[in-house]
């Protein structure tokens, strides 16, 4: 006869039975100058904490109506079919890959560090034939390399690229290779995760047919959504698909019935409070102004450059190809990585990015991103190492007077 199993069922006196201690949630605010997250506004933090309406109340679809007005402002597009995906910045790059390849399309992706080769996973998951060409890490494609591509491979469908690779600190140009792209049949897919509101990006002037971002890096909100934008060749490549998207959640079709204003057909429920912290987010950028926006990313990231190389820091990003909102650096033979990253997280509450793969305890990825990008952080960054490396305050004072114009800055007091 078989037995049968029942599950034993402890009772509160029996000597095994350990009752769950219920765990506190325990945060710290840190000083996040890494390569993303990046430090939030508290602006955003209220909007956060808005009370939640219903996905298709009508002051929930106004405020979807206006993120997606203040996107097209940011992505500087005039692109209809321009949305935030739910997901992070990964989810963007799924959705803008997933919709426009189909199984046997060429597809040419650069691949300079981790988020090219994460595009190349995706390309191969959906049937496409990756072609893929290589440069070394920190260094960016010439555009002739690509237009050279094109002509030895003619039936090219798309091309994708990375504009800030984070993983390497370099600093893609993109104009040249929308305009080599428009003028044949390929579509350009780009990578503006990082560079969104910290760098210089127009998607309408540089004939990008798709782009996508994620939230929690220069629009210094929390990790949750993915900014994305499709141009008309993209939706004709949509509309004209021989074969059904292979994902159900990301099937930019049906989600651009949700976010039209005519539909607003249910597709899943929008996460609503990382809506609202992206309506403030975006907010908060366009107050700004894109180019004031530039300008200081550009400004700070100098004045870290100068604190870094008085310490012996050598940035590790080909010259001219540098992005100001990730500063990737060589660390000097005298500094232990990982000692010293941790006792700048346990002492001082700073959060910077060791390096990856092949680059992990060679580099730092330090990460100057919308609301970590600030004198403040820079000087605090600066003395902190200064402080850790026995460098007699020589960083934050190389940055306060070369960059800031000042002689006594507070940050070196310690
Ligand atoms: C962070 C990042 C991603 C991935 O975004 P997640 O939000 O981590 O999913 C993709 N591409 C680049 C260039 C990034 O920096």
């Amino acid at each position: 006869m078989a037995r049968v199993c029942s599950p034993t069922i402890l009772t509160l006196s029996d000597p095994r039975y350990t009752p769950l201690v219920i765990p506190t949630l325990e945060t710290r605010r840190r000083l996040l100058m890494g390569p993303g997250p990046s430090t939030v506004h508290p602006g955003v933090y209220e909007a956060l904490a808005q009370p939640v309406m219903g996905h298709l109340d009508p002051l929930f679809l106004a405020v979807m109506d206006q993120l997606q007005s203040m996107l097209r402002e940011v992505f500087r597009t005039r692109n209809r079919l321009t949305l935030a995906v739910s997901g992070t910045g990964s989810a963007g790059m799924e959705a803008a890959l997933v919709n426009l390849i189909e199984p046997g399309d060429e597809v040419l992706v650069c691949v300079n560090g981790v988020f090219g080769g994460r595009m190349c996973d995706i390309v191969e998951r959906l049937g496409g034939t990756l072609r893929r060409i290589d440069r070394p890490w920190g260094e960016v494609f010439d555009p002739q390399e690509i237009a050279d591509h094109l002509r030895d491979h003619p039936r090219t469908r798309l091309v994708a690229i990375v504009h800030a690779e984070t993983s390497t600190g370099a600093h893609q140009p993109i104009e040249e290779i929308g305009a080599i792209c428009a003028a044949g049949e390929s579509l350009l897919v780009v990578d503006a995760v990082t560079s969104l509101a910290g760098v210089e990006l127009r998607v309408d002037d540089w004939q990008i047919d798709a782009c996508y971002s994620g939230t929690q890096k220069c629009l210094s909100c929390p990790p949750g959504l993915a900014p994305v934008t499709f141009g008309a060749r993209a939706v004709a490549r949509m509309e004209a698909r021989r074969s059904k998207v292979p994902s159900w959640y990301l099937d930019v079709s049906m989600l651009r019935d949700y976010w039209a204003e005519s539909r607003r057909t249910y597709h899943h429920t929008a996460p609503i409070s990382m809506n609202y912290a992206l309506h403030r987010a975006l907010a908060l950028v366009l107050e700004e102004g894109l180019e004031a926006r530039w300008a200081r990313h550009r400004r700070h990231s100098r004045a870290l450059g100068s604190g870094l190389a008085e310490l012996g820091f050598r940035p590790f990003a080909a010259a001219g190809h540098r992005l100001p909102m990730l500063n990737s650096v060589h660390l000097p033979e005298s500094v232990d990585d990982a000692a010293i990253r941790r006792r700048l997280l346990d002492e001082h509450d700073i959060e910077i990015g060791g390096g990856l793969g092949s680059l992990a305890g060679k580099v730092w990825r330090i990460g100057l991103m919308g609301e970590s990008c600030r004198r403040d952080c820079v000087l605090a960054l600066l003395g902190a190492l200064d402080q850790l490396i026995g460098s007699g305050g020589a960083g934050a004072r190389s940055a306060a007077e070369t960059s800031y114009g000042e002689t006594a800055p507070e940050a070196t007091r310690t």
